[in-house]
């Protein structure tokens, strides 16, 4: 879930070197709840760091979810997004008007897609669920 992860913390137990612009960006990340595009964390990146490069971004939102502290999304608009990997599962629904990403849990959904891969004979062990949709207006 976005901003409960310290991704400093993460970085140590994994061994990672925290230099000072990861720790920047890592801070960025860590803050962010809306799945931000590299071109937007360099933004917010760069408000506190200037000399903070989209180059430094890119390699260490890399280096990150090589680490798996990182989770990437294709969303189908063609950039990646990024939020911090949590334990807790949830699935995506895409604004495709606005971009904005919601997060959402639905036990039953969960159960659903268990008893699917059973049935075809397996044990499922993960999944990922993108809705895309527009929003529902009052006048159409
Ligand atoms: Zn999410």
């Amino acid at each position: 879930m976005p901003g409960s992860i310290d991704i400093e913390a993460l970085c140590a137990k994994k061994g990672l070197r925290i230099t000072e612009q990861r720790r920047v960006i890592a801070r960025v990340l860590s803050d962010a709840v809306d799945h931000p595009d590299v071109e937007e964390l360099h933004r917010r990146a760069a408000a506190i760091d200037r000399g903070i490069s989209i180059a430094t971004v890119y390699r260490t939102v890399r280096l990150f979810e090589e680490a798996g502290i990182l989770e990437r999304h294709d969303f189908r608009n063609g950039r990646s997004r990024y939020e911090t990997t949590s334990d807790e599962h949830h699935d995506h629904l895409i604004d495709v008007e606005s971009g904005r990403v919601i997060e959402f849990h639905d036990d039953e959904l969960e159960a659903l897609q268990a008893r699917i891969a059973e049935r075809l004979g397996y044990r499922l062990v993960d999944h990922r669920m993108e809705l895309y949709a527009v929003p529902l207006k009052a006048a159409n």
